[in-house]
């Protein structure tokens, strides 16, 4: 789902959604791109693999990155807003 959010540093509504995953087993957060190795998933703290519906994984929030000056900032209670 495409959302269209504006960065809070240049105001461009370029910004990236994405899912910010716990993992539970090393306490690592971070976004779902960093547990993206190019055939599945896998932690980049702990370097286990991640599954579908992991039970180790969570998702704790949503956060966006600014396609153009690369801020990354965290949506407050997740959910956003169509203008
Ligand atoms: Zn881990
Ligand atoms: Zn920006």
């Amino acid at each position: 789902m495409k959302r269209h959010v504006s960065c809070p540093v240049c105001q461009a509504e370029e910004a990236e959604t994405h899912d910010i995953v716990h993992h539970l087993i090393c306490a690592y957060v971070g976004p779902d791109y960093d547990f993206e190795d190019g055939e599945g998933y896998r932690c980049p703290k702990c370097l286990r693999a991640l599954h579908d519906h992991d039970a180790y994984a969570e998702i704790v929030g949503v956060g966006a990155r600014c396609t153009l000056c690369g801020t990354e900032f965290v949506m407050p209670d997740g959910i956003v807003q169509d203008m």
